[in-house]
């Protein structure tokens, strides 16, 4: 049958997470053959984001991992690297094959881009709007290969992607058992591609040779309260 497509959604707890999960969610249940695995940034699971994935009737995992409490000031610590090396550890734990996709919480996906991914060989690329610097990152192509990136970071790096906008093919997760995220901000997707051992010429140009924008870096922000700083629970009592 078709590969299965393993989105990974790396989550935390704050005023804008149900609303962008449940965002998130929606557009994965229009996507057949996947299997959502949510990780928080917590302790432990959360009964709210629970309830959240029991009722997509999807596949799923959800796990939870911490980020060291001595990290969190850092200001050379990338977002969400503890919670998406969990994912790994269970992905390789499960011999699981398929696609691997890093889906953020608060990203905006057009279905297409899932059904395109499934075909990934090895590494698949597509462009990413709403990127700070040029408003957009995208591999650029040539004759039907990637020859560099357009993109408004790319200080040593070799693949100047978003998060948002690759897929892996699960087999090279397996063979390669080093590979994972690294901690160090804005080179997370660098680090685990490198670690994948790849060319910039096995990357697979999806989104019609990269002409589409198929992925927004969608933020979501909260509006200004006095005192909620995040929504313990999705329902409200307005019986009042
Ligand atoms: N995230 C997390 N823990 C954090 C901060 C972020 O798990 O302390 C998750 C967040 O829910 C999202 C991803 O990591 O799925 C990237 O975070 P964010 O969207 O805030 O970063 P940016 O879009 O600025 O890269
Ligand atoms: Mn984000």
């Amino acid at each position: 049958g078709e590969p299965t497509i393993y989105v990974v959604t790396p989550t935390y707890k704050r005023m804008t997470q149900i609303a962008d999960m449940t965002r998130l969610s929606q557009t994965l249940m229009h996507v057949s053959n996947m299997h959502w695995i949510v990780v928080e940034d917590a302790e432990t699971t959360s009964e709210v984001v629970h309830e959240l994935i029991e009722r997509t009737g999807l596949p799923y995992t959800h796990l939870a991992a911490a980020k060291p409490p001595d990290t969190k000031e850092s200001k050379w610590m990338g977002r969400g690297v503890f919670n998406r090396r969990e994912a790994l550890r269970w992905l390789r734990e499960e011999k699981a094959e398929g696609i691997l996709y890093f889906a953020d919480d608060d990203n905006s996906y057009d279905v297409r881009i899932f059904e395109q991914m499934r075909a990934t060989q090895k590494v698949s690329v597509w462009p990413v709007g709403m990127i700070l610097g040029l408003g957009i990152s995208s591999p650029i192509v040539r004759n039907g290969k990637i020859e560099a990136f357009h993109d408004g970071f790319q200080w040593g790096r070799k693949f100047s992607v978003d998060m948002a906008g690759f897929a892996v093919n699960l087999r090279l997760l397996h063979i390669n058992p080093d590979a994972t995220i690294p901690t160090r901000v804005s080179y997370l997707e660098d680090g685990f591609l490198k670690k994948l051992r790849i060319d910039l010429k096995d990357l697979e140009p999806l989104a019609d040779g990269c002409t589409q924008v198929l992925v927004w870096h969608t933020k979501t922000r909260s509006p200004a309260t006095p005192d909620l700083k995040h929504v313990e629970a999705q329902y409200v009592d307005t019986n009042l």
